[in-house]
């Protein structure tokens, strides 16, 4: 079993991309052990599925190890990324994280992210992403709640953030008040409102058995 990100739902995707007017695909090519094979054909389907509802896709491209390369990779494609709206990125937790750090402009999560033991030794190299099966990098501006909330809380700040620090140590930001400054610089203080339904953590339970 060796299982790192499979696409959304279609229409989930969709869901995400009702305000833009073009969108740029990026697809992780994966790392040595991961999600190589299909890439070229996972993107060209998404390219097809999107340009038949009508929204423009400025470019795409398939690089490797995302999660790691992000900023090289977006000056890479500097010159051919032209001005969308937002970027798709389609890339394990990881990958769509280190984008959303690496641009100002809105990154959305293609992808939904399961892990086995093997890989999560991997996903331990900078614990940011718990592949929780059911990605919600939306809401968030491309920052992972689980990971970075003290309590991987789902919706906050809680009441013990204090100027902007978290009640489980001073010294640490508050996870969700770093949510809020980024959906704020995005425009996206409406989707931060949204509530995140708890994760039905039994779907990533099913994977690891089948
Ligand atoms: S919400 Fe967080 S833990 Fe879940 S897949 Fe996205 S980055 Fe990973
Ligand atoms: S203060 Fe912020 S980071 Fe700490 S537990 Fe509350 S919401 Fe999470």
């Amino acid at each position: 079993m060796m299982i790192v990100f499979e696409q959304k739902p279609f229409e989930e995707i969709l869901g995400y991309l009702i305000n833009d007017k073009s969108i740029f695909i990026l697809r992780c090519k994966g790392c040595a052990r991961v999600n190589q094979a299909n890439a070229e054909s996972d993107l060209m389907d998404m390219k097809g599925r999107i340009e038949e509802r009508g929204i423009g896709i400025t470019g795409s491209a398939i690089k490797g190890l995302l999660c790691m390369k992000a900023k090289s990779v977006l000056e890479e494609l500097s010159e051919t990324i032209g001005n969308p709206t937002s970027l798709l990125i389609m890339a394990c937790g990881l990958g769509v994280q280190s984008v959303a750090e690496a641009t100002h402009k809105i990154v959305h999560p293609a992808c939904n992210s399961f892990v086995d033991k093997e890989i999560l030794e991997l996903g331990k190299r900078e614990y940011r992403c718990r592949t929780c099966g059911d990605c919600v990098l939306e809401f968030t501006g491309g920052i992972c709640p689980l990971t970075v909330c003290s309590k991987g809380l789902l919706n906050g700040p809680c009441g013990g953030n204090s100027l902007g620090k978290c009640e489980v140590s001073r010294e640490i930001d508050c996870g969700w008040v770093l949510i809020f400054e980024r959906m704020k610089k995005l425009g996206r203080l409406k989707e931060f409102m949204s509530f995140l339904e708890p994760k039905d953590y039994r779907k990533i339970q099913k994977k690891k058995i089948s």
